[in-house]
């Protein structure tokens, strides 16, 4: 028997699954359940049209995961056509080829996300694709189900068309909430199948290396250009270089030091009342001294940024953003890099002590780490004639220490 006779009815489950989880695994089950299908096809997306690649893991590996993940269920499949589909991939283009491998009259589900419902018109061809399948919108715990009622109802009316929605209380869980928790080294056992932890592991997946490649760090450095002034974005790019040469000589990874460089100072130049109105939208918590000097808090909010507009969530290069100005107490290898990157770039005017900086931040961190927090509580204090944050003093005491040079 082939396809077209036996599958009359087939769900297809679209998804990023990076990585695929327990959540995903109970919907498909659910709605087989529920929609009386022959079969659940998983489709791992391309290249999707409404994201970057810079942070998605490769198709094979969520291929892989995704086949390991399904395995010992027999209404479960996994197909290959969007990985394999040369550029963007788009679902009209899925749905019609499933069409000619199942036969024109095989009715079929498209699972995914409620969130896309609300961008389902704005895909290619939408008119055509809601004429084509029905939809199935799942939902997690908490996500607001009237403004979602509301569009389905609009869309169902519109296009004549089958929108369905379901809630699926398991899709608590989350494939964002997965990497970050891998990344914070939180277990995810029953998050996700056994096989599935045991291929993250073996692939170090999510503990994940960034690579660029040179058209992502054009675009990248493009995007990063119109934001700021030509002086600022001149500074960003001595940055860049400065700490990819610290990064180098102290082991520290490159991908993640391009990025933390090149986007430190992304929301410098935005204005003071923005900044305090993005604090509120984004939740940023401001201490004292930064709410009375608000362009401090530039690194925390330029952070928010990066997570926003380019979906890296990665807390390494976030904490180097963040802390770049201030610093903190017990700061990473790479938070101390820009940090110190920022303060010694070729194109900052000179002053006393930068060429030492320099040179210590080539092999000794913790001792140029001193010497750069003195530097600057010194302006702060005798040229700006200010009250320096109360970390700077913190951290010159605890920096002391690796001042050899004044035992
Ligand atoms: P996404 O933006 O990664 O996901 C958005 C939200 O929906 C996430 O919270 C995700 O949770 C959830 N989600 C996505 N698919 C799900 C599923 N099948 N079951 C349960 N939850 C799901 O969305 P995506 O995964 O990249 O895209 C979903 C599908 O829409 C893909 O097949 C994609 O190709 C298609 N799409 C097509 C177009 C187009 O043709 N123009 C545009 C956009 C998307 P998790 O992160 O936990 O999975």
């Amino acid at each position: 028997m082939n396809k077209k006779n036996r599958i009359r009815k087939l769900a297809i489950m679209g998804g990023t699954f990076d990585p695929i989880h327990m959540g995903h695994l109970v919907t498909a089950e659910e709605v087989r359940h529920e929609f009386n299908v022959d079969e659940v096809l998983f489709v791992p997306t391309g290249h999707p049209p409404h994201k970057s690649h810079i942070n998605m893991t490769t198709c094979e590996h969520r291929y892989l995961m995704t086949v390991l993940a399904t395995a010992a269920n027999p209404y479960f499949k996994v197909s290959r056509i969007e990985i394999e589909r040369e550029g963007v991939t788009y679902t009209i283009d899925t749905i019609k080829e499933l069409k000619r491998i199942y036969g024109e009259d095989v009715s079929l589900y498209f699972i995914t996300g409620a969130d896309a419902v609300h961008k389902i018109l704005g895909w290619k061809e939408s008119a055509e694709l809601l004429q084509l399948c029905d939809f199935v919108a799942v939902t997690r715990p908490g996500y607001n189900k009237e403004d979602l009622m509301r569009k389905v109802k609009e869309i169902n009316e519109k296009y004549e068309t089958n929108i369905h929605f379901l809630e699926v209380p398991a899709l608590a869980i989350s494939s964002s909430d997965i990497r970050k928790r891998l990344m914070e080294m939180k277990p995810i056992k029953y998050l996700v199948p056994q096989e599935v932890e045991n291929y993250i592991k073996k692939h170090a997946l999510y503990d994940y290396k960034i690579h660029l490649t040179e058209d992502e760090k054009a675009c990248m450095y493009d995007y990063v250009a119109s934001k700021l002034s030509p002086k600022r974005y001149a500074h960003t790019r001595g940055v860049v270089e400065m700490a990819l040469e610290y990064a180098k000589l102290n082991g520290i990874d490159y991908g993640e030091t391009f990025i933390a460089a090149l986007f430190h100072d992304i929301a410098k130049e935005i204005t003071p009342k923005e900044s305090l109105a993005l604090c509120e939208k984004y939740e940023i918590e401001l201490d004292d001294y930064e709410r009375t000097h608000i362009h401090l808090a530039h690194g925390k909010i330029g952070a928010v940024i990066l997570q926003r507009d380019w979906g890296i969530s990665k807390p390494s290069i976030l904490n180097a953003i963040k802390y770049h100005t201030l610093g903190r107490l017990n700061m990473t290898d790479l938070e101390k890099v820009i940090y110190l990157a920022d303060m010694t770039e070729e194109g900052r005017s000179s002053y006393k002590g930068k060429e030492e900086i320099k040179h210590l931040a080539q092999y000794n961190l913790d001792r140029a780490m001193y010497k750069a927090l003195v530097s600057s509580y010194n302006y702060i204090t005798n040229i700006l004639k200010q009250e320096a944050h109360p970390i700077i003093n913190e951290l010159i005491a605890y920096y002391k220490q690796f001042d050899i040079s004044e035992h």
